[in-house]
């Protein structure tokens, strides 16, 4: 497919390499040239503008927050302005409800189309094709998208027609890793205290009661401090919990621990270089509490 990818950060650089591997057409943009280079080596065409990315039947956003999808898709000779008509906006990065219902309407005013199709993974499942995939939108688009899906995750589930659910499920899935970083570093703090192994707690609990990935992936990462270089960097973190709050506000839906967390990651980005750590670092924050 003649595919636009705008955003070439740690998750989008990888997807845009793996619908290249997997033989679409692929044109790059990004803010920052050097970025863009890279992945001409590997055989994409490079974008000079965002209206020059805009020449495909698709156009991918990976960028890191509302703001980027704003200033790419509103400003002069972006994509509203640049899309053929009927072609398709696919926005991956994990935004606002409300803006994803602001893109939804300004492309449907303007003949376009617009679905959501935003990731589960880090940027290693993003290099391996291994992506969770979750869209919303018109089920004719998504079909059409499939196949640049399919180059990009393991698997693809839609959340129907309105593309603003995969946004709020998204949002979703992030409170609940959030939450569980902030308890598995408050348990990892209280063994560690005690004088028992981390580590050995992490396997006796992933190999039993909690065989989740994530409790696998985050309680490896908080036992070992690895929380640089960032691979989710914590200020996207705190984007995604600030975003799900705001969703929460606006149906009247009280989230307590979703506030407690907001409050955890202004403790770590008040931390002298918080904002160059991984996410993962909230769980930390309660080793340093009790002097572990
Ligand atoms: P990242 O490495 O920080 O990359 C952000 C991208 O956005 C870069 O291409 C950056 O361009 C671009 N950008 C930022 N502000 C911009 C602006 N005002 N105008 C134009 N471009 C702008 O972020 P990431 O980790 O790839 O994450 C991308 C999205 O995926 C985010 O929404 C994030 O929440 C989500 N996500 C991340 C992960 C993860 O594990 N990292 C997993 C799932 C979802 P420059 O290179 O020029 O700075």
């Amino acid at each position: 497919m003649k595919t636009g990818f705008i955003g070439l950060g740690h998750m989008g650089s990888a997807m845009a390499a793996n619908l290249i591997k997997a033989g679409h057409e692929v044109t790059v943009f990004n803010r920052s040239v050097q970025k863009r280079r890279e992945l001409v080596q590997l055989g994409a065409r490079e974008a000079s503008s965002v209206a020059d990315a805009c020449d495909a039947e698709a156009v991918i956003t990976m960028l890191a927050d509302d703001s980027a999808v704003t200033d790419v898709t509103f400003a002069e000779r972006g994509i509203l302005e640049s899309l053929p008509t009927d072609a398709i906006h696919i926005s991956m990065s994990t935004i606002s409800v409300t803006l994803s219902k602001r893109l939804a309407q300004a492309h449907r005013e303007a003949g376009q189309r617009f679905v959501t199709a935003p990731v589960f993974g880090r940027p290693d499942m993003a290099a391996a094709g291994k992506l969770f995939i979750v869209s919303a939108g018109d089920p004719a688009a998504l079909a059409t998208c499939k196949p640049l899906f399919d180059a990009i995750g393991q698997k693809t589930l839609a959340i129907g027609t309105e593309p603003a659910a995969a946004n709020l499920v998204k949002l979703c899935g992030n409170f609940l890793f959030a939450s569980l970083i902030e308890a598995l570093g408050e348990a990892l703090a209280l063994v560690g205290k005690a004088g028992i192994d981390q580590q050995s707690v992490v396997d006796i609990l992933t190999s039993t009661i909690f065989p989740a990935p994530a409790y696998k992936t985050y309680g490896a990462l908080i036992v070992g401090r690895k929380f640089e270089p960032a691979a989710f960097a914590a200020p996207l973190g705190f984007k995604d919990i600030r975003l799900t709050l705001a969703a929460a506000e606006a149906l009247h839906v009280p989230m307590p621990l979703g506030s407690l967390l907001r409050d955890r990651f202004l403790r770590l980005l008040a931390q002298e270089g918080g904002d160059h750590l991984d996410w993962a670092a909230v769980g930390g924050l309660a080793a340093q509490d009790a002097g572990v």
